[in-house]
């Protein structure tokens, strides 16, 4: 968004993991049978004796009228390098980033988009002509992880005069008046707006027998096994009730991020293994997880959380540095090198 990077810098073909023994078939998944054992693609149907199922959200900006023509959608890698181009244009205004509804990818992502435009704004010597401000339907930034964190990073966003708006849920936009309309009649104006789109359960997934009530795939959360025995969810589609409530009545869900995908991935694959080798000790997916949050000027915070701990998550952050930056991109270096040398 803010062109420090290239799009081949944080790229890999996936098909390179044909040198890891992986084969890759390219095509849209039309159906998933699991009672005959048997997915159907656009190109062939193929059969299997285990699946997991790994097809994450439906990003879906369509669903809020006016949405699509009037926000630059932060979660399509085309649309991040059209911001990134207007940004240098963009000298006095309001900037929204809107969170358009729950749950969503990577829960610190408007935060971290407010943070970065700030240090962007302020660095060009332009901060004090453009207003920066966060709508979002939750209470606080990442409920999930607890009071604590989300007043920590609101008293983040209220030092770099970033206004935070919560509870507030987003009906339509006006891309002619460049206005946002909310719930209960309040209205907000914009000049940028800038969007985390409606993540919806991908329909293929909907509209199978997996599906949990809402779209999700329900799974054990220690082996994420889903309903069927040689049936497998991992990462975004999955829903995993969390000790601890929402609100009244609403359970916490374990948020939707690549950390967890990637871990029950582990979790997963070694039991496979397991099971057709005959050899070696099963795994359980504990339910830990972490997250960089960029805040500008080279730093980045570190939260480290134990989502299945009682009586609710236990996350503790570490204070933003230069050190937890580096650590995110020697992360992302490490594992594209791991996988698709
Ligand atoms: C801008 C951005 C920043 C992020 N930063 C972080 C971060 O710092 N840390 C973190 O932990 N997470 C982060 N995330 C979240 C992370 O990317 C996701 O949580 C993670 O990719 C989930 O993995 P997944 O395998 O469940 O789904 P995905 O990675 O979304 O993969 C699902 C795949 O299934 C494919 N698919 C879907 N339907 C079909 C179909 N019918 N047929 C064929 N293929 C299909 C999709 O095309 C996609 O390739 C970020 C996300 C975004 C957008």
């Amino acid at each position: 968004m803010l062109g420090e990077r290239e799009p081949r810098e944080i790229s890999r073909k996936i098909n390179r993991i044909r040198n890891k023994g992986v084969e890759f078939i390219n095509a849209e998944i039309e159906e998933i049978s699991p009672q005959g054992n048997s997915i159907k693609t656009n190109k062939q149907n193929i059969s299997y004796d285990y699946l997991v199922v790994s097809l994450g959200v439906e990003l879906s900006p369509q669903i809020v009228p006016g949405l699509s023509q009037a926000a630059y959608n932060l979660y399509d890698l085309d649309v991040a390098i059209r911001l990134r181009d207007d940004l240098v244009k963009f000298s006095s205004g309001n900037v929204v980033i809107l969170v358009s509804g729950m749950p969503y990818k990577c829960p610190a992502a408007p935060y971290e988009t407010a943070l970065l435009l700030d240090y962007f704004f302020k660095t060009r010597g332009l901060r004090d002509k453009i207003n920066i401000s966060i709508c979002t339907p939750e209470p606080l930034p990442m409920p999930t992880a607890g009071p604590q964190i989300g007043q920590a990073i609101k008293q983040m966003l209220e030092a770099r005069n970033i206004s935070f708006n919560p509870l507030i849920k987003i009906t339509s936009v006006n891309s002619d008046e460049k206005e946002l309309l909310f719930e209960g009649n309040k209205n907000v104006p914009f000049d940028l707006l800038v969007v985390i789109p409606p993540n919806l359960p991908p329909k293929v997934v909907k509209e199978s027998d997996l599906a949990g009530e809402v779209g999700w795939i329900p799974v054990d959360r220690n082996t994420l096994k889903t309903k069927f025995d040689n049936i497998y969810a991992i990462g975004d589609v999955t829903a995993i009730k969390l000790p601890g409530q929402y609100k009244p009545d609403v359970p916490l869900m374990l948020p939707k991020a690549g950390v967890f995908a990637h871990n029950q991935a582990e979790v997963v694959a070694n039991n496979l293994a397991v099971e057709i080798n005959g050899a070696g000790s099963k795994k359980e997916f504990n339910g830990d997880g972490s997250c960089f949050l960029e805040i500008g000027y080279g730093k980045a915070g570190y939260a480290k959380g134990s989502f299945y701990n009682q009586p609710h998550p236990f996350v503790d952050m570490k204070n933003p540095s230069h050190w937890w930056h580096w650590s995110k991109i020697l992360f992302e270096k490490y594992w594209l090198w791991k996988w698709f040398k």
